[in-house]
């Protein structure tokens, strides 16, 4: 089957930031989850290139706005790839490619009659790229997100008829799965029952943006032209993405993961967009919550941003990515706390598990020829054989729902009770009698087995700690699939046992670190 999962278009105003991180963190643990169903995914992330907002910031730093595009888009590109991020596309709103597609769009917009020339005039926000309702005695009003004044505009803009899908757009919320998670779908159902409205979709005192097709001192609206790049990145053609039904064979999308800041624009306007092109809207949108850090919320002006950079420094990937998704709850609003990232990362992947495997391996290659003992009698008796089924059906339960917190919580109770086992069995004191050396192979192969489907279910979440653990099981992590790899009673003692080294280094907690 087929799966096609986005991150948000980034916009490059300024360099990716911790929230942006961990949207692509949890995008990247989906598509790797999916790709281990043994899906062909498409993973399709990148950057929305164009506005107001962005040609101020660049004349501010005295650049072309081009430059200081492809200089931000460097910098998330390079830390992707610093995260392991395994994306397919990366799709670009300034590419030639993404221009075609946009007026290929809007031509078949153009054909169902849904775009009409009207006069829009308000207060608006640049940093919001929004007309603002504001109250009609405020004379210099003040957007509540940015706290900056408003400007005034009063111009032509072409709108597209978002009022006409207003129950096709009604039926489409309601479906199950559309809209996660639930108190969202709320919102949004909410905001639409109070009827949609008309929304501009160019501007005319913008030159930093794609042209319109026979409006030529209109450029489109940054939304109109942003939420495309979702399409242009998924089609089959990328060197000349046409818009037809071949190429359409990775859309609809499965999920558009965003903040939920954005959640209406990708609920409402984009769907109808589609709807009105004669294309299906997406299956399923899902709007994750904000990070504040140690319960404040993180802003230059508080001198209190955390740099994903320097925590990468600090922790490694497979820190960040585990405490980012493993101890805030995907949906919610999370908290970054030092102390608690240090103790789980800690306690989790050093302790629990790196233990584990390090001090099982020892015991197997000492009492058993260098190698994985050979159970001839009981790999079907051990207790954890059961266990781990259950936390198998535990963990593909919850990461389905996006509960990456439930799942990463079945691996470790796996490898506590595999910890629990090996300390209550005590192979090292039934070693000394030599007729215990069937029950000592069995226990050391169950819980090296144990260790072999943690690391698999792993994988999602911490890739390169998930590889490390395999190779000391000499396993080769390409040939994994969940089908194939996680039945119990798989681990070969033919393929003998690489010298156990520490998979996970302990981490110093250090409170001053990176404030900037
Ligand atoms: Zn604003």
């Amino acid at each position: 089957m087929k799966y096609t999962i986005t991150t948000p278009l980034y916009y490059v105003n300024d360099k990716p930031h911790l929230g942006s991180s961990y949207t692509t963190i949890a995008c990247d643990a989906i598509a790797r989850f999916q790709r281990l169903k043994g899906n062909t995914v498409l993973f399709l992330t990148g950057v929305d290139e164009h506005g107001q907002k962005i040609e101020r910031t660049a004349a501010s730093k005295k650049l072309q706005p081009q430059l200081h595009c492809d200089e931000i888009t460097r910098k998330y590109k390079y830390l992707w790839d610093k995260l392991n991020i395994s994306y397919d596309r990366f799709v670009r709103t300034t590419s030639k490619e993404h221009t075609s597609l946009v007026h290929q769009f809007y031509s078949k917009v153009l054909k169902s009659d849904d775009i009409y020339m009207g006069r829009q005039s308000g207060w608006y926000c640049v940093g919001c790229e929004e007309y603002k309702d504001v109250d009609k005695n405020d004379k210099a009003p003040i957007c509540s997100i940015h706290k900056k004044e408003l400007e005034w505009r009063d111009e032509e803009n072409l709108f597209f008829k978002l009022s006409k899908y207003q129950d096709q757009i009604e039926k489409l919320i309601q479906i199950d799965g559309f809209i996660s998670p639930k108190s969202r779908k709320n919102e949004i159902i909410n905001f639409v029952s109070k009827g949609l409205r008309d929304f501009s979709i160019s501007r005319v005192n913008l030159r930093w943006g794609i042209d319109v097709p026979g409006n030529e001192d209109h450029t489109f609206y940054v939304w109109f032209d942003a939420l495309l790049g979702y399409l242009s990145g998924s089609l089959s053609y990328q060197d000349s993405p046409e818009l037809t039904n071949n190429s359409l064979t990775n859309w609809p999308a499965n999920l558009h993961v965003i903040g939920k800041d954005i959640l209406r624009f990708h609920a409402v306007y984009w769907p109808a967009m589609l709807l009105s092109a004669g294309m299906k809207p997406p299956i399923s949108v899902f709007g994750h919550g904000f990070l504040t850090r140690e319960g404040q919320k993180m802003g230059k002006s508080l001198g209190n941003v955390l740099d994903p950079i320097q925590l990468l420094e600090y922790g490694g990937i497979d820190a960040m990515r585990w405490y980012l998704l493993r101890d805030i709850e995907f949906g919610d609003d999370g908290d970054f706390q030092m102390r608690r990232f240090v103790d789980i990362v800690n306690s989790d992947l050093s302790n629990t598990i790196g233990n584990l495997l390090n001090r099982t391996i020892t015991m197997s290659k000492k009492w058993f020829n260098n190698s994985i003992p050979i159970d001839n009698s009981s790999v079907v008796e051990s207790p954890l054989k059961d266990l781990s089924e259950l936390k198998i059906n535990e963990y593909m339960e919850s990461f389905m729902k996006n509960n990456f917190k439930n799942s990463a919580n079945s691996i470790i109770d796996l490898a506590n009770s595999a910890n629990h086992y090996l300390n209550e069995q005590a192979p090292w004191k039934l070693i000394k009698d030599v007729s215990n050396k069937d029950i000592v192979a069995r226990d050391i192969y169950s819980v090296l087995e144990s260790c072999r489907i943690i690391a698999i279910l792993l994988n999602p979440f911490v890739p390169n700690l998930s590889i490390r653990i395999l190779n000391q099981l000499n396993i080769d992590s390409t040939l994994i699939t969940f089908e194939k790899s996680l039945n119990w009673g798989l681990l070969n003692p033919s393929n003998g046992l690489n010298n156990p080294t520490p998979v996970m280094n302990k981490l110093e907690f250090n409170e001053d670190l990176f404030y900037e």
